[in-house]
């Protein structure tokens, strides 16, 4: 291995270095940008289906499949026409490809196996989340397992829907394409040796679900950053959500939170306007959250028209669906996955959805993955199962609710242990419980119409809590909610 990899993000020490400059020598992955590989940011099909063609030689093209979300000049068009044509990745149906969908370990395994020509592969891989693995992609799983190309994580479970980072990928294709050679790692090593380097899509997870609390983002599952710390306008009329926003981006926030049920999209949208006409921020540093109710499911692509035109804005930075309603909300979560294709909506993810069952329901029929959960959450409902089961995609959660909701705050306000917390760090008990929500890993949306609440509320990245602190107010958990809503 080189002292240097030519990459300043790749070490030569990584467990993905040999296969990064191996791919990028080889002409088949270059840098993301000057000298930078950026190991972690998820592979898109889009890149996936660049990197495998430009792997089988960049062969001409004839013929043009016509996706809605393939531009005639983006890099990656002769690629997904080449991919779409010889039958190694298809589109989705209604003229689109997924382009900028992250591509999942059971989806990089079914391209592979077909790039390598659909060979017979033995069945019953035997992992231990087998029967969620897509019927599609059943036997390319046993055979990339039986090539030691991909092996499972740990507790033997191969995570279909976990995605592929651009390390991943390199990794899967050196191997895939040194295979009889030396560097080819024996299949049954190759589970350990996953997990000793990192393949395995928890750790991808762990790092992109990672707040970071200093500037006050995650990155998303899509490789967008995220403000951790955003104002709410439930309940706020028009011209109190209007103020409201405008307060808060004057004092720091850069994240909104509003739905379409709320009534006050359009009063949302002018404190938006009112903060950048006065050059508090641009457009571009705020991000701004609406909610698709459940009876315009149906119509979903004309919801999304609608609550742009009301927020006076050419894209959402993320939509999610209100609440969960087995029977429409396939069909609204597809229209919102096309709207993305589409560039009116940036992000994407769900709201209400209480049990792993439904949200893999949802997951398991959709093409991109939720970025984001948006369920009531506070000390007294900690969502600690669901946080656990949204690691595998990347899923960040976000707590409505977060200082207990109108009507139940003096609850979570008064109760001793926040309070003690509070006068020992000299803040309020609703700063102590924002801090928490943010070092637990929660995204907060606090909601206020009042100016000195809202400022009170942002002021919470000059202190921490402890590691016993926040375990007392993991001790608080009753897996209560405090709405039925
Ligand atoms: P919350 O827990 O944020 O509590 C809001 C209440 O706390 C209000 O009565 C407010 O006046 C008060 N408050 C705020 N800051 C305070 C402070 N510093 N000191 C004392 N009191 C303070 O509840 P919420 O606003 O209902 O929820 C937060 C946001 O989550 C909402 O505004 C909305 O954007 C979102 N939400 C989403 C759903 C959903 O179904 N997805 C449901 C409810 C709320």
């Amino acid at each position: 291995m080189a002292a240097d990899t030519g990459f300043s993000d790749v070490p030569a020490e990584a467990w993905y270095a040999e296969a990064a400059v191996w791919c990028r020598d080889h002409g088949m992955m270059s840098g993301t940008s000057g000298n930078t590989f950026s190991p972690s940011a998820v592979m898109t099909r889009a890149m996936l289906a660049a990197v495998l063609y430009r792997a089988a030689g960049s062969p001409a093209v004839t013929g043009n499949a016509d996706f809605s979300d393939v531009p005639a000049d983006a890099y990656y068009n002769r690629a997904v026409n080449w991919a779409s044509a010889n039958r190694i990745i298809s589109g989705y149906g209604s003229r689109l490809f997924g382009s900028n969908a992250p591509v999942t370990r059971e989806q990089a395994a079914a391209i592979l196996w077909r790039y390598d020509g659909s060979p017979a592969a033995e069945r019953g891989t035997d992992f231990a989340d087998e029967s969620s693995i897509a019927s599609y992609a059943g036997q390319a799983v046993d055979w990339v397992r039986a090539e030691g190309i991909i092996s499972g994580v740990d507790g033997n479970r191969f995570v279909p829907r976990g995605q592929a980072t651009r390390a991943q990928v390199a990794v899967i294709l050196h191997r895939y394409l040194t295979r009889g050679t030396a560097v080819t790692p024996p299949a049954d090593n190759a589970q350990s040796e996953d997990t000793a380097s990192g393949i395995s899509s928890q750790d991808s997870v762990s790092r992109s679900t990672d707040f970071d609390l200093e500037k006050g983002t995650v990155t998303l599952n899509n490789g967008i950053e995220m403000p951790i710390l955003g104002i709410g306008t439930y309940t706020l009329s028009s011209e109190q959500a209007e103020n409201s926003v405008y307060w808060a981006l004057r004092d720091g926030y850069r994240l909104i939170d509003t739905a379409r049920i709320y009534g006050n999209e359009e009063g949302v949208g002018r404190g938006i306007r009112r903060a950048i006409d006065e050059g508090l921020v641009t457009r571009g540093e705020i991000f701004v959250t609406t909610k698709m109710w459940t009876s315009d499911y149906e119509n979903g692509a004309a919801a999304i028209d609608a609550s742009l035109r009301r927020l006076g804005l050419d894209y959402i930075d993320l939509m999610i669906l209100h609440h969960s309603q087995p029977g429409s909300d396939v069909g609204a979560y597809q229209a919102m996955e096309q709207a993305v294709s589409e560039g009116k909506l940036r992000s994407i993810g769900l709201s209400n959805y209480y049990t792993a069952a439904d949200f893999d329901r949802l997951v398991n029929a959709a093409a991109i993955p939720p970025a984001l959960l948006q369920n009531e959450t506070h000390p007294h409902y900690q969502s600690t199962a669901m946080k656990e089961h949204l690691k595998q995609y990347g899923t960040v959660l976000e707590s409505w609710y977060p200082l207990g909701g109108r009507g139940h705050t003096q609850e979570l306000f008064n109760d001793s242990t926040i309070s003690s917390i509070a006068a020992a760090h000299g803040k309020t008990p609703a700063q102590v419980l924002l801090r928490w929500h943010l070092q637990a890993g929660n995204i907060a949306i606090p909601g206020s119409s009042s100016e000195a609440h809202i400022q009170e509320n942002f002021e919470i990245f000059d202190f921490a809590l402890t590691d016993a602190e926040m375990q007392r107010i993991a001790a608080m958990d009753q897996n209560r909610r405090h709405s039925s809503y």
